[in-house]
């Protein structure tokens, strides 16, 4: 069975991810309004009524923002980690909640979904590989550094999505204050560019056949710094490496 992907948008200013597998589709995090969901649903050619589930990765407004009004004007149900599920609104139904654990492989109505968890400063976070038993899915975007275990996980995929939030240079030279410079720089804050390079470098990527950057920070970061630190690491051209955009995402592929 095909398994496809799309992003509604990515960056600080809110994330969405579908992914499709024969008739089941899950959104990766909503961290856009009701109407705004809605119309980037639009865009790729669906309706709240296509989605199974909303899986999330974490509580950061960019990521968990918009799940709970949106699951709740639609029935959708959820799945979060319990330090996640913390965050939700305490009027928000038990009946949409599926509390999931950060190391075990769950379904949604057949795609299979492995959560794992990430350096990140959230209460609990985890990032996901997505598959149909045949093809994998990886997405990764927003942890601090790369770990064994992650590396572990995103190893064998056919597709990654793999954050590229910041260009040391542009952030440490930049207008940010100092201490949240510190933060996003952190072990516990964003992947810079040069590291996700070498994160992907190391993985087993006999497979790959889509890698895209995600996360880009619009004040740290350039695509084509991102595109070119990605390609020198695994020696492909650049047009091969996809920019998922905060206005756009990027459009379906097959992994
Ligand atoms: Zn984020
Ligand atoms: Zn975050």
């Amino acid at each position: 069975m095909a398994l496809r992907f799309t992003s509604l948008g990515s960056g600080s200013g809110g994330n969405a991810l579908v992914v499709e597998c024969g008739r089941t589709r899950v959104m990766m995090d909503c961290g856009f309004g009701v109407a705004e969901t809605k119309a980037r649903l639009e865009r790729v050619g669906l309706a709240a009524s296509d989605l199974a589930g909303i899986v999330v990765t974490h509580e950061h407004d960019d990521h968990l923002g918009g799940v709970a009004a949106f699951a709740l004007r639609h029935s959708i149900p959820i799945y979060l980690t319990r330090g996640t599920a913390q965050w939700l609104p305490i009027e928000f139904p038990a009946v949409l909640v599926h509390l999931i654990d950060s190391h075990s492989v769950f379904e949604v109505e057949g795609l299979r979904v492995e959560p794992f968890p990430v350096p990140h400063d959230a209460r609990e976070p985890v990032q996901f590989v997505f598959g149909d038993g045949d093809v994998r899915l990886g997405v990764v975007t927003d942890l601090g550094c790369s770990t064994h275990h992650v590396e572990e996980k995103l190893s064998g995929c056919h597709a990654l999505v793999v954050e590229c939030n910041h260009d040391l240079d542009m952030l440490w030279n930049g207008s940010y204050p100092a201490g949240l410079k510190q933060r996003i720089a952190g072990r516990f804050g964003h992947l810079d560019n040069g590291t996700a390079a070498a994160m992907v470098k190391n993985l087993e990527r006999a497979g790959l056949r889509h890698l895209i950057a995600a996360h880009l920070s619009e004040h740290n970061n350039k695509p084509a710094l991102a595109v070119s630190a990605l390609a020198a690491a695994i020696g492909c051209e650049e047009s091969w490496i996809g920019v998922a955009t905060q206005s756009d995402g990027f459009d379906w592929r097959e992994a």
